[in-house]
């Protein structure tokens, strides 16, 4: 199958839905839920009501897409919305990933549902991997699981920090050392079930944007859970551990294409932002008047507003290949990472200008530009810094070490 960015008829009654579920129930609520720097429960649950925030919905997108560009078409439309809501309703998707990605068959089936629940017992789920010392250097993760024979128990201990949804989601899957010799490759995932009393919520940051999203460290304290809470099993575990510390390859090629193909799916939320700003100024520019005539009809302000819209298409662009290379397994020069780069800069880059273009009326919070400022920043740092992207296309690039 060629790459062709023209969408199909399912994908575009997706996109449609997405999008008038996004303008009546998201985009109205945004602003209250910033300010309030609280999770939208009843917005979550009205996008359960639909169908929106479901694992049946995740499932569909992902499993059933030849093209990839399913998820990102409805992330975009999602977080043209708002990105802070859109994150409280994408955010238990990390925490599904990580188990689709490491866990069993049956894994997948015990826990996905629960990262979800239903509209009457909304649940929710969380990816921990960052800590305090260990946020773009994955490797420095210290958080700590040790098997216990005796009770077929894993025990936990550590401290998880910047955890969308941590400590108040119903599933964490949390990123643990087995093996301390082995450096990132003696890292497994973990489930943790509900109502674990190991598990505990630390402070609750106070965000510059995406506010409506709840980020808190998540705290581990000899946390139990049992034996076949290890994703991909004990079994598999022990196997891959003994290939890696008989110096053979740890799958690194695989994980590779996994966190490549992540990447597109959170450029499009980003592209969802840039969008938002871009239509909104486009429209205040043809009615502002100063100096008796619409102010886009000064080239300066025109021009960034066809930089914008070339911009946001370029960024798109990017996505929708990234998405479709990883639907194939075919990234060569880190096209993902390339997609999640360009929309980053360029969210932050259009939602800045469209606070421009507003002037004064951009800088205040009666207007939504200056959030979707705010919101833009996060996609330069979470899910790989700017620089972290550079680093990955700088070395699939050129095939050398850089540091
Ligand atoms: C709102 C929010 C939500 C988040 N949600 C989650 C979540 O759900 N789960 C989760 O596990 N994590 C989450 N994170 C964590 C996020 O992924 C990390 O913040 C990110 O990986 C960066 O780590 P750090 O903050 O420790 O910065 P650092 O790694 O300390 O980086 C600081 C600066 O140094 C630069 N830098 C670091 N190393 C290099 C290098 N080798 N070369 C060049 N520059 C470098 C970085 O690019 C950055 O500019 C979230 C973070 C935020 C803010």
């Amino acid at each position: 199958m060629d790459f062709n960015p023209e969408l199909n008829e399912d994908q575009l009654q997706i996109q449609q839905w997405v999008h008038d579920f996004a303008s009546e129930v998201v985009r109205p609520a945004a602003a209250d839920w910033d300010e309030r720097e609280e999770t939208p429960w009843p917005i979550i649950k009205e996008a359960a009501e639909i169908g929106l925030y479901s694992w049946e919905f995740m499932a569909e997108a992902m499993m059933n897409d030849p093209t990839g560009l399913t998820m990102p078409v409805a992330l975009e439309e999602l977080f043209w919305g708002d990105a802070g809501i859109g994150l409280s309703i994408m955010g238990s998707g990390l925490a599904a990933a990580g188990i689709a990605a490491s866990g069993t068959p049956e894994q997948v089936m015990e826990w996905v549902p629960q990262c979800y629940g239903t509209p009457e017992d909304l649940m929710l789920g969380a990816f921990a991997s960052s800590e305090p010392d260990a946020g773009s250097d994955v490797a420095a993760i210290r958080t700590r699981a040790v098997y216990e024979e005796s009770t077929d128990e894993w025990v936990i201990n550590g401290t998880k920090t910047w955890i969308t949804n941590g400590g108040i989601a119903d599933v964490h899957v949390v990123v643990a050392v087995v093996d301390p010799e082995l450096g990132s490759r003696g890292h497994a995932s973990f489930v943790i079930p509900p109502g674990n009393s190991g598990l505990s919520q630390g402070q609750k940051f106070k965000k510059h944007g995406i506010r409506a999203s709840h980020t808190a460290e998540v705290v581990l304290t000899e946390c139990r859970i049992p034996g076949n809470c290890v994703l991909g099993g004990k079994d598999k575990l022990e196997e891959r551990l003994a290939r890696v510390r008989e110096g053979k390859s740890g799958n690194a090629q695989a994980a590779m294409q996994t966190f490549e193909s992540t990447r597109p799916a959170v450029g499009a939320q980003a592209v969802g932002i840039a969008r938002a700003a871009y239509e909104y100024s486009l429209e205040y520019a043809k009615e502002r008047r100063q100096f008796g005539r619409p102010i886009i009809q000064n080239q300066s302000i025109a021009f960034i507003l066809a930089d914008m819209a070339t911009e946001i298409d370029a960024a798109r662009a990017l996505v929708w290949r990234g998405a479709w290379l990883g639907k194939h397994k075919k990234y060569r020069n880190a096209e993902g990472s390339m997609a999640k780069l360009k929309a980053g800069r360029v969210a932050v880059w259009a939602t800045e200008r469209a606070i421009q273009i507003l002037g004064g009326y951009g800088y205040v919070r009666d207007y939504p530009v200056e959030r979707w400022h705010r919101d833009a920043k996060i996609y330069d740092i979470f899910e790989g810094t700017e620089q972290i992207q550079q680093l990955v296309i700088s070395r699939a690039i050129s095939g050398m070490r850089i540091e």
